[in-house]
């Protein structure tokens, strides 16, 4: 990790909680010293439930989704990304506000199901869904099934018709456009494992294998061009590619998409200083852009879905920890041990994520100290925060790490057989635990000696 040498001009921000902005949950708010979310004491929350813990402010994540659904001059469909955060009482969130929900994978789909959501309503990603898992879906009726490879054109074939169903299905499709963000989340490029190229004449196969099989229905194309983006332009690009390849589907095989799902990957603010597209500045390119481009291509407009998973949940999500000590090596940096780490966020070290921290029972004093949150595994890379600015820290604060509601609960584990955090969703001044933290026998279910 490069960025563990000493930089002797990091500074610490001295920004005031409040002044972290769009970093905050929507309903963050500071009363004397505290940092309070959905109308709780962080603080006492932490001492209640005990640390690590995710927290999540639901009105946050209601918002989210209801600008999303208005951000649109269109007919839109918000599949939210269950990856980026899952469980029940998220499912349930969903269902409320009229979303459809986008599974990678059994498990996803399994936990959908156990909420009780309309399986219509799912749509199944992954880039090599096992036999049984496309069964599974198959047989409990989810909406669309996102093709990702000529084999699983074949295994739906077979699926559906020896259950006598006709699978609508959607062709992801590689626009070849890169979008600005980490490498390791860049999906759309022509060099990917998800999807099938155009240039390679892939795409234009998989249309002809899916119309040739029977059990399958060609509904459209999923695009998805990675995730943290910034920049909204390469969606617009893609869309002319994508009417482009519709045309040819129109002319030559008369199946014209009805529908376009543009996947998701729109950037959050993880820093104060981070500036991403609006919801609404993408609803608005996107409804230009399909207009424009499937103007010429002379088959009726397609339906667009899009799939937001961080943007939803991101922000909404804080996680408490407890300071346990603190090691301040003169001249190089002062290291804040903290109760968690790698095991309930792994974005640091794996993509270099960079996050802001404020101390909840300080929450009203400038963050003028430089310190680097290390976790508590046995990893010099477990680091969650390096140079991050909080206030003057002392042992037994409780520290809040900022926008850590997406990738985090859904990426842990039990490394060093750490136990799972619990999930508490706040809103209007009351805590719920919607996943309880785990405990040793836990650890030990499936252990079978
Ligand atoms: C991960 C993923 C998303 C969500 O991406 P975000 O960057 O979290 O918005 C949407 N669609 C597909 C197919 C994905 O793989």
């Amino acid at each position: 990790m490069g960025h563990l040498v000493p930089n002797p001009n990091a500074q610490a921000d001295g920004r005031t909680t409040t002044e972290l902005g769009a970093v905050l949950p929507k309903t963050a708010e500071v009363r004397t010293s505290r940092l309070f979310v959905g109308g709780v004491d962080l603080v006492e929350l932490a001492r209640d439930q005990g640390t690590a813990l995710y927290v999540m402010d639901v009105e946050h994540i209601k918002h989210q989704l209801t600008s999303y659904k208005e951000a649109f001059d269109l007919d839109i469909t918000v599949a939210y990304a269950g990856k980026a955060f899952l469980n029940k009482a998220m499912v349930r969130i969903l269902a409320e506000e009229g979303c459809y929900l986008d599974v990678s994978g059994g498990g996803e789909l399994a936990i959908a199901l156990a909420a009780g959501f309309d399986p219509a309503h799912v749509i199944v990603h992954g880039n090599n869904k096992t036999v049984q898992e496309l069964t599974e879906a198959i047989e409990a009726g989810v909406g669309l099934i996102v093709v990702d490879c000529l084999e699983e054109i074949e295994r739906i074939s077979r699926i559906a018709t020896e259950r006598g169903i006709e699978q609508p299905v959607l062709l992801r499709i590689k626009p070849g456009v890169v979008a600005d963000t980490h490498d390791y989340i860049v999906t759309g490029a022509e060099d990917s494992k998800f999807g099938f190229g155009i240039t390679d004449g892939m795409a234009e196969q998989a249309v002809r294998t899916a119309l040739e099989n029977p059990g399958l229905k060609l509904k459209g194309l999923h695009i998805h061009l990675g995730s943290q983006i910034f920049s909204i332009r390469p969606y617009a690009e893609a869309l002319g590619v994508l009417a482009a390849f519709a045309e040819l589907m129109h002319t030559t095989y008369q199946c014209a998409p009805e529908i376009l799902d543009l996947g998701g990957g729109l950037g959050i603010a993880y820093q104060a200083s981070d500036e991403p597209a609006t919801i609404a500045e993408y609803g608005r390119l996107i409804t230009q852009h399909v207009t424009e481009a499937f103007g010429n291509v002379g088959a009726p407009e397609p339906t667009i879905i899009v799939e937001p998973g961080r943007s939803i949940v991101a922000n909404a999500g804080v996680t408490l920890y407890t300071v346990g000590a603190i090691k301040d090596l003169k001249g190089i940096r002062c290291y804040v041990a903290i109760d968690g780490g790698m095991t309930d966020n792994i974005r640091p070290a794996l993509y270099d994520a960079r996050y802001e921290a404020v101390i909840a029972n300080k929450a009203n004093q400038a963050r003028d100290t430089l310190v680097t949150l290390a976790g508590k595994h046995c990893e010099s890379g477990d680091m969650i925060a390096v140079d991050a600015s909080i206030q003057t820290p002392e042992v037994g604060d409780i520290v809040a790490v900022l926008g850590t509601g997406a990738y985090n609960a859904t990426m842990s584990s039990n490394y060093n057989a750490q136990v799972r955090p619990a999930v508490v969703f706040v809103e209007q001044g009351a805590a719920t635990v919607v996943q309880r933290r785990e405990t040793y026998e836990d650890l030990l279910r499936r252990d079978l000696g």
